[in-house]
């Protein structure tokens, strides 16, 4: 017989019927399997099979071609810090969730875990920065169901009641610090703010919230979708991540008031990283065809590869703080981004470029001012035209394919090229569908 839970166990076990441990997979979608809550202590010592070809599988459903076959077992580990109770609703019985690496069956990590792939990013910028990763991940989507209703507008935030309020409270409920809820610019769009947070803890917030925001959304009739379009005229739905650093006494490392932008030499060094590597880094933060259709000029998603302060066509914009706390409130921010990427390889994507930015010694970059024109800009590098562009120049780009581990990287880009393949052919609208179809 098994002893009985102790009693801290025993406030921590839900009251939800079952209890569901979930990966977020290379096509941003979340899987895995449900255990009945009596075996929650179970799953939590040894986890829960899973199989490696599922890293194969793609956004529209099956599998694309893959090193794995059909051998192989994992298992799906959750991190008990990850936990998030959907409550009971009207009919619906509520769930349990937790956030899962994927570990081989001996419990040893697996190379190709896409949530390990950004914890051993955050354990290098540690190891070689000194410094802690603070990170936000800001989403838009639209919210299909609600009346129209004008940009910002007091009538959209209450037309998307019960909604709004109902989010905020279960975000408040998870923990997840939410900061804003705001009708946004887009048809029927809305955004949600949560607070920064440590690196992965943001991360997980950003898969999980996802799902949250369309779990909840089908239980009030509605339908939230993140694609980063909706139809090619359309406004963007962008994800923004926010970063920045803290030292090992807690200061903040980003800033530096006699500093162009007020960035610190570390934060320029580092922004010199992603701006090298941006055509490859956007083929794994702009997942979609559709996402580069949103990655155009004038759209305020993110016209090029540039760094500039307070600039919202900028592809990293320097947000400086306010007030008092100001040095510690400044971030960098970028913005082309997209909830068709998994949020732990594209912040991971993200700080190691940065690394690289700094270990190679890249020159600084322009920081452009608040008040460059649209000519000054004419010259800055662009940004891929497609998703092939990008993919391709991923495959090209050796020290971004470098940070995978080299299975990681073939599966990677085999499911999204099988994603592009099965749009072909296909005119930017019916695209701009089919993605919303699975965002
Ligand atoms: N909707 C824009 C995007 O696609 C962002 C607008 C804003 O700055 O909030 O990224
Ligand atoms: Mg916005």
């Amino acid at each position: 017989m098994t002893s009985s839970p102790s009693e801290e166990q025993h406030s921590a076990m839900t009251t939800a019927p079952t209890v569901y441990v979930a990966t977020c997979d290379l096509a941003a979608q979340l899987r895995g399997r449900a255990v009945p809550a009596s075996r929650e202590e179970a799953l939590l010592r040894s986890g829960t099979g899973w199989v490696p070809a599922d890293l194969a599988i793609t956004g529209f459903g099956p599998i694309a071609d893959n090193v794995f076959g059909s051998t192989g077992d994992l298992r799906l580990m959750p991190d008990p810090a990850t936990r998030v109770d959907i409550p009971a609703d009207g009919g619906l019985p509520g769930t349990r969730l937790y956030l899962a690496d994927q570990t081989l069956p001996d419990g040893t990590p697996w190379e190709c875990c896409p949530r390990r792939f950004l914890t051993t990013a955050l354990e290098e910028l540690r190891a070689e920065l000194g410094v802690t990763v603070i990170a936000s991940f800001e989403h838009e989507f639209t919210l299909a169901g609600t009346a129209p209703s004008p940009p910002f507008s007091f009538e959209r935030y209450r037309t998307a009641e019960p909604f709004g309020s109902d989010l905020v409270t279960l975000l408040e409920q998870a923990g997840f610090a939410p900061e804003t809820w705001l009708p946004e610019y887009g048809d029927a769009q809305h955004e949600i703010t949560l607070s920064p947070a440590e690196g992965l803890v943001a991360a997980d917030r950003a898969v999980l919230l996802r799902e949250l925001v369309r779990d909840l959304a089908r239980r009030r009739g509605l339908r939230a979708c993140f694609a980063p379009l909706l139809d090619p005229a359309g406004t963007g739905n962008g994800v923004h991540i926010h970063l920045s650093f803290r030292d090992a006494d807690g200061n903040p490392a980003l800033h530096d008031p006699s500093r162009p932008g007020g960035l610190s030499e570390l934060g320029t060094r580092f922004s010199a990283g992603i701006l090298r590597h941006a055509p490859a880094l956007t083929a794994v933060t702009a997942a979609s065809p559709v996402s580069f259709l949103r990655l155009t000029p004038h759209r305020w998603s993110a016209g090029g590869a540039f760094l500039a302060e307070r600039n919202r066509e900028a592809m990293l914009r320097i947000c400086p703080g306010t007030g008092p706390d100001a040095g510690a409130q400044l971030n960098l921010e970028y913005r082309a981004a997209d909830a068709t990427a998994n949020p732990w390889l594209a912040l991971g994507v993200l700080l190691r470029a940065g690394l690289e930015g700094i270990r190679r010694g890249y020159p600084e970059p322009v920081v452009w001012p608040e008040s460059v024109t649209e000519a000054e800009l004419a010259a800055v590098p662009p940004l891929p035209k497609s998703q092939e562009e990008a993919l391709n120049e991923l495959e090209k780009d050796d020290v971004v394919g470098g940070f995978f581990a080299p299975d990681l990287l073939t599966t990677y880009l085999a499911v999204r090229r099988a994603e592009l393949a099965a749009l072909a052919g296909l005119d930017d609208a019916e695209c701009c569908r089919r993605i919303a179809d699975v965002h």
